[in-house]
């Protein structure tokens, strides 16, 4: 697979502040990466580093093959870390033809990307008529004009309504379907389970994980049991080989697996050991369950 950008060992320090921590990570040409982190966790300066707008302190990064230098390589990447700034009485099919102006491309992109965002019927209306959503979808339409290898977003949809945020999840989805690697940084767990394949979690600038997002997800998850003597129930689980630690809630115990038991064994198992369930529930970690975890840990 095709390596966009490769970041190694990165760091930022603002004085006292160690806004990054020797990150590490690679970005894989067609997936999807979400960089993750409560506020301040180092997401905005990281994005800011590899796109040239933040100095570093240490480390490196490398866009493609690393044969371009980053002035370059950046004519190939498409960002959108601010609040998106156009001309407010001009249309958005003008506002995109002046960014075409300013980088040299045809204005037949200008419909094309107008459609990928679902505004090709409002592209004669004024920008300052738009919802904060629209003005967002015409960021991410002007970001694409120039076909970047891949499209980095910050944040993209902070302050919008529930439909907006909805809107541009799914273009983010569309636009990853149609080929560009994506790269976002969110604050949201459900963002970046929605619309991520891979992650980086950030806490105070460290990485505590970075991988596939299901592999976060994946591990072997947990039971609920409840039956009429629980006290019997604990003790026969607790000599069982795929049992990781078993805790007591509310009349229900929690038994953690360190290896993959099915619902159906586990009923057929301890129903020939002479015990009924009244509750059976399989569990897996939620990635957000997962995160507060990873996050609370000091
Ligand atoms: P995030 O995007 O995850 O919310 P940031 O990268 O914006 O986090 O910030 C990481 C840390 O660096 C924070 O403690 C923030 O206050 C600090 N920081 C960011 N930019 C600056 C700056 N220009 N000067 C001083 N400190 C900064
Ligand atoms: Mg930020």
């Amino acid at each position: 697979m095709e390596t966009i950008l490769k970041i190694d060992n990165l760091n930022k320090e603002f004085g006292k502040v160690h806004a990054v921590k020797n990150v590490s990570f690679e970005i894989k040409k067609g997936n999807v990466y979400g960089i993750l982190g409560p506020n301040g966790s180092g997401k905005s300066t990281t994005l800011g580093i590899i796109l040239n707008v933040v100095n570093r302190t240490s480390g490196n990064y490398q866009w493609f093959d690393g044969q371009m230098d980053t002035h370059h390589a950046l004519k190939k990447v498409g960002a959108i870390i601010e609040r998106p700034n156009f001309y407010p009485y001009m249309t958005a099919e003008e506002n995109l033809q002046l960014v075409c102006n300013i980088k040299g491309i045809h204005y037949d992109k200008v419909e094309e990307k107008l459609a990928v965002v679902g505004l090709l019927e409002r592209k004669g209306s004024k920008f300052r008529t738009f919802s904060l959503g629209m003005k967002q979808r015409l960021a991410i339409a002007s970001a694409l004009l120039n076909d970047p290898e891949i499209l980095i977003l910050d944040e993209p949809t902070n302050g919008l309504d529930p439909q907006g945020i909805r809107q541009i999840r799914d273009i983010i989805k569309h636009i990853a379907s149609l080929g560009t690697t994506i790269l976002l940084a969110s604050h949201l767990l459900d963002e970046v389970e929605k619309v991520c394949s891979h992650v980086v979690v950030l806490r105070k600038g460290e990485m505590l994980y970075s991988g596939t997002v299901d592999g976060m997800i994946a591990n072997e998850g947990f039971f609920e049991l409840q039956a009429d003597n629980n006290a019997e129930l604990r003790s026969l689980l607790s000599n069982h080989n795929a049992v990781e630690k078993i805790e007591e809630e509310d009349g229900k115990l929690f038994v953690y697996l360190k290896s993959p038991w099915e619902a159906a064994e586990v009923n057929r198992y301890l129903f020939q050991h002479n015990i009924c369930l009244n509750h059976l529930v399989k569990r897996k970690h939620s990635l957000e369950e997962q995160f507060l975890q990873l996050t609370n840990h000091q």
